[in-house]
């Protein structure tokens, strides 16, 4: 089964592009670090030589400078649905949501309350823990479940300035009805933000055509820009004007070479900027979004959900003890999917020992995280039979 599945995947021929361990037998942990792309090695390793080594401080003027934005664009058009000037790439996502969350409560400043789900990642609550502390402001959780638009109707109203949300959540996978949830802020009068980091790059967003204000997401995961690679920000073109940032550097200022006095942030999405940019942790980022590019970003998720429906079924199958803690309709699905069993965590090291690596969230789960143009059927298999062999099934 896996073998004619790989036979017939037309995004097939991507696999070799990618740096592989023969150690490394099924690689399921796409969604928490990316596999290198061969072709990343000669792109650093020719920028050291080449561009560090040759032009040295002239490479500043020469594109470094702006790369972000470069960059940032590439993977609105690719992958985002962003036109350009509304995308950069600057600091870790956690920073870059603390400025983004910072400016658009700043934005709203009649109102006093963010809403966010406790099945949030941690640093997307912890953030906004800290947000609430220093600005006077009450977060609005959804308690329990995923994040429906049903639940977000509920704890959304007059006082609700900014949404903060996951376009898939980190644990179940669920996928968010992005347009109807942004269009149900609005009404409300709030802004919101989502977090893309499970999605950029595996499940295609229209973040212009569904009027999403912010937007923040990794590259380090389905975007294989290594590990630490610098996070992307998105800020829809209008609101640019009125978003103002509180980390004040030289690098976001309007005229940074005059050095002058008093703070005047730059136009555009350039004031998100704070310090000098990561030239380097943006390089591998490039070849992955070519790559996207290449295969189509629509293509990507046919690919995605295959390998997902895949997966569930092979549990089905050969695990019946676990449980799918993750949607079974693939329009409610990103990427990955996780089981529940109580004997996962004891079985980890076992996988790892025989290069099945997929991702162990305690207390029970088991994440499978498929990037599309780097897992084979085939893998899904050889990770999903060792599962059901380590519990006796
Ligand atoms: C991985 C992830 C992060 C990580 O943030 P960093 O600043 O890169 O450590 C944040 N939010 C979500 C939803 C994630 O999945």
């Amino acid at each position: 089964m896996s073998q004619s599945l790989d036979a017939a995947d037309t995004l097939a021929r991507f696999r070799d592009r990618f740096v592989r361990d023969p150690e490394v037998v099924a690689y399921l942990d796409g969604n928490s670090l990316g596999r290198p792309l061969a072709a990343s090695i000669a792109r650093v390793s020719e920028f050291m030589s080449g561009q560090w080594g040759g032009r040295l401080i002239r490479g500043w003027d020469e594109g470094w400078l702006d790369l972000g934005q470069r960059i940032g664009d590439d993977l609105g058009r690719v992958a985002l649905g962003a036109a350009p000037g509304q995308t950069t790439i600057g600091d870790s996502t956690t920073v870059l949501l603390y400025k983004l969350v910072r400016a658009a409560v700043a934005a709203r400043p009649e109102r006093s309350e963010i809403v966010i789900d406790r099945d949030n990642f941690p640093t997307d609550r912890y953030v906004l823990e800290g947000i609430a502390a220093e600005c006077g402001l009450t977060l609005r959780w959804i308690d329990a479940g995923d994040a429906t638009v049903d639940r977000v109707a509920a704890v959304l109203g007059e006082k609700t300035a900014l949404v903060v949300l996951s376009h898939v959540a980190y644990r179940s996978g669920y996928l968010a009805d992005v347009p109807a949830i942004t269009d149900l802020a609005h009404e409300a009068g709030a802004l919101v933000l989502w977090d893309l980091c499970h999605s950029a790059g595996v499940v295609p967003t229209r973040l212009d055509d569904w009027g999403v204000d912010l937007a923040v997401g990794c590259t380090y995961k389905y975007l294989n820009g290594g590990p630490g690679s610098p996070a992307f920000a998105y800020v829809r073109s209008e609101l640019q004007g009125g978003m103002r940032q509180p980390i004040q550097g030289w690098l976001g200022s309007g005229t940074p070479f005059e050095m002058g006095q008093g703070y005047v942030a730059a136009p555009g999405i350039r004031g998100m900027l704070s310090g000098t940019p990561p030239v380097i942790g943006m390089l591998a980022m490039r070849d992955m979004i070519a790559a996207i590019e290449e295969a189509g970003i629509d293509a990507v998720r046919v690919k995605s959900v295959a390998l997902t429906e895949y997966a569930i079924r092979l549990v089905d199958e050969l695990v019946p003890s676990a449980v799918l803690s993750s949607p079974r309709a693939a329009a409610e699905r990103g990427s990955h999917i996780t089981i529940d069993h109580p004997r996962f965590e004891e079985i980890m090291p076992a996988l790892w020992e025989r290069g099945v690596i997929p991702d162990f969230r305690r207390p029970t789960g088991i994440r499978l995280g498929l990037s599309p143009l780097s897992t084979s059927f085939d893998e899904v298999r050889i990770g999903v039979e060792a599962i059901a062999e380590l519990l006796g099934e």
